[in-house]
């Protein structure tokens, strides 16, 4: 997955235009896929908020007169395993502080079970359907506003603390980072092979960046988001949590997270911002722990994996301790936030405020709010999408086999109701509110051909918990764990195309080329639209002196992804072998397009023109090479054949013995 994306991601940005020498004209365009929105709900913002400064301790001034808002989002938190949401084995000191000093939500749903795009459902308010952000890499439309950006103009202080690469904006989550004068970003290089600094941070060490950044920037008004991924899996504590909760440790993450809270929390009550502050805390999703078969999160839409605890904390001091059991979604958020901001609320948002919910003085009567909730993750083992509705105590789940919960006498969501031959008139009701809602989302993105009916993830769930160890497996470096996970997948499901890639990916490390060609050219029949496949297949090949064969991988990748530079390069280098100059040169003019002082295509240019006997239209770029990087063999070997060629045989032999030394060093 990340090999993928940094590929992707290599060249994001640049627009290769073309390349227009007398043989061919061609262009290449960058396509950048932006999603279609609609307007689908058009909301007013509550007064609520305007006397905030007066409710505090602290003296109100121009400046200070709008409340801090502090997000904190808790990866992979079940609202079932924090303290005061009633859980005995585990101590939540800090969020059941916030929760007593605020508004707990008992009833708070995500809608979307995916880190990323659940994040941006929270910062932009909308449904994962109407901003597009449905997978890992793709970026967020610049229509689509958010939080930061929206708190920024009102003249807020902003800035975003990230536990995890995956919301990393440079890689796997571009966009995110709008609106924030600070996006803590991983950095793009490291040494390290351990997880800590390269694909996680510890929760500590989240809010000690925050800290350090608020120290200072301390005129406010601010809007942070602290981002603490410590409950996802793996599940490594540090201690002494790892002890105190070694036969749990999924809890030990969770009470870790909270003592980062609870760091946090006294900072800001140290700094003297607390009391008039708005701090939101929720979880992105919950954990499947095993339920339905799921180890982890993001192919089902039970509650297990939807279910989220959600505090707010608000100035108002009146509300303190508040519970309110009326079912709310993770768009609400951000109504709520722009609400209690006197921020005016973009036309596009999916969401409403809760203010109103808090206000009331009976919220025994408040109405539940419909959840709609998405799941686009099974599409990338080719599986089918899920959606789900969740309300009046019923969730119905549509996928290639539907389900329908009677989620009062079945909270676990354990006994399918839903019969086709007689659907009930529940199940019809629900089925009708279902496409109302989906009447105002974006067209899907087309999953299968007509007629197709893609396996239902039920079926697969066992395929993917495996493929998901593989994926840590790799993440950490240990390959042989991830080849036997693999290996297993492929027993359960011979034609993964997943497995496949990530084992031909495994064995091209390894060096084993050619079983390595054999896994991604199955892997490329699977899914001819997988450019990344198709250029290791090239790798692979090429690597296995099958020129002929690594030419083609080559050619269908770039045909399906003009940008990418690697595979551009290589293929000029298989034309080499292939002795097909013409096309060689193509393919380094094209790369030099993009990248002109790329001394990989300048080098490959100067091979294939000497290939073709054109001496003259090597030398004067191999002169400039050589002199600005004297000390490249293989520029100076390329200098002598030049040299030779021309017939300066006195200057080729000093360029071939300059490189002779070279290469003996
Ligand atoms: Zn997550």
């Amino acid at each position: 997955m990340r090999t993928q994306a940094l590929v992707e991601t290599e060249l994001r940005g640049k627009i290769v235009i073309g390349w227009a020498l007398m043989r061919r004209l061609a262009i290449f365009l960058r396509i950048i896929f932006v999603p279609i929105f609609v307007a689908v709900t058009l909301l007013g913002t509550s007064a609520w908020g305007q006397t905030s400064s007066q409710t505090s301790g602290r003296k109100p001034s121009p400046r200070t007169s709008l409340p801090d808002v502090f997000l904190i989002t808790i990866d992979t938190l079940r609202a079932d395993h924090v303290g005061c949401y009633g859980y005995e084995q585990v101590e939540t000191p800090a969020l059941d502080a916030l929760a007593a000093d605020g508004v707990r939500f008992t009833q708070a749903f995500t809608h979307s079970p995916i880190t990323n795009t659940s994040h941006i459902t929270i910062l932009t308010g909308l449904l994962p359907s109407v901003h597009g952000v449905t997978d890992f890499g793709v970026p967020l439309s610049p229509q689509h506003v958010t939080a930061a950006e929206l708190l920024k103009k009102r003249g807020y202080q902003t800035a975003a603390f990230i536990g995890a690469v995956i919301l990393d904006s440079n890689t796997l989550a571009p966009g995110l980072d709008r609106g924030f004068d600070f996006y803590d970003n991983f950095p793009a290089k490291t040494e390290t092979k351990q997880r800590w600094g390269r694909v996680e941070r510890r929760g500590m060490e989240v809010v000690a960046h925050a800290e350090t950044w608020f120290e200072k920037h301390r005129t406010g008004p601010h809007f942070v988001w602290v981002h603490l991924y410590d409950p996802h899996d793996p599940y490594e504590p540090p201690p002494p949590f790892s002890e105190k909760y070694k036969d749990h440790l999924y809890d030990g993450e969770i009470a870790y997270a909270d003592s980062a809270v609870a760091h946090w929390v006294a900072f800001l009550k140290k700094a003297g911002v607390y009391d008039n502050a708005i701090i939101v805390v929720t979880g992105d999703h919950g954990e499947g722990l095993g339920e339905h078969g799921e180890e982890t999160h993001g192919l089902f839409l039970y509650d297990s994996t939807l279910h989220v605890p959600l505090i707010l904390k608000i100035p108002a001091a009146v509300h303190h301790g508040a519970v309110i059991d009326s079912q709310v979604r993770t768009t609400d958020i951000l109504p709520t936030i722009l609400s209690a901001t006197r921020v005016a609320a973009p036309a596009e948002l999916n969401g409403e405020s809760l203010l109103p919910l808090i206000e009331q003085t009976n919220t025994a009567q408040a109405p539940n709010r419909a959840l709609f909730g998405e799941t686009d993750y099974p599409l990338r083992w080719g599986w089918a999408p899920l959606r789900a509705l969740r309300a009046d105590n019923t969730k119905l789940i549509e996928a290639p086999r539907p389900e329908l919960y009677d989620l009062q006498a079945d909270p676990k969501e354990l006994k399918n109701l839903y019969t086709s031959d007689s659907a009930s008139s529940k199940a019809q009701s629900m089925q009708t509110e279902m496409s109302k809602w989906k009447a105002k989302l974006p067209p899907p993105s087309s999953t299968a051909k007509p007629g197709e009916t893609l396996p239902d993830p039920k079926d697969k769930i066992g395929v993917q918990n495996l493929l998901h160890n593989a994926m840590l497996a790799s993440d950490d470096n240990r390959s042989s764990d991830a080849r036997h996970f693999l290996e297993k997948a492929l027993q359960l499901d011979p034609s993964s195309p997943t497995a496949l890639r990530q084992l031909g990916e495994l064995e091209l490390a390894a060096g084993d080329f050619a079983k390595a060609a054999v896994h991604l050219k199955r892997a490329c029949e699977l899914r001819p639209d997988d450019s990344t496949a198709a250029f290791e297949l090239g790798e692979a090949l090429e690597k296995s002196g099958d020129w002929p064969g690594a030419r083609d991988a080559l050619e269908s990748s770039l045909k399906l992804a003009p940008s990418q530079m690697s595979a551009r390069l290589l293929l000029g280098h298989v034309y080499l072998q292939l002795k097909d100059a013409k096309n060689a040169a193509d393919q380094f003019e094209a790369a030099l397009l993009v990248d002109s002082n790329n001394s990989d295509g300048r080098l490959g240019l100067a091979e294939a023109q000497i290939q073709q006997s054109d001496f003259a239209g090597a030398l004067p770029d191999l002169e400039a090479f050589t002199k600005s990087d004297p000390r490249n063999a293989a520029a100076l070997s390329l200098l002598a054949r030049a040299y030779r060629g021309l017939g300066r045989e006195q200057d080729a032999k000093r360029a071939a013995e300059l490189a002779a030394a070279l290469e003996k060093k």
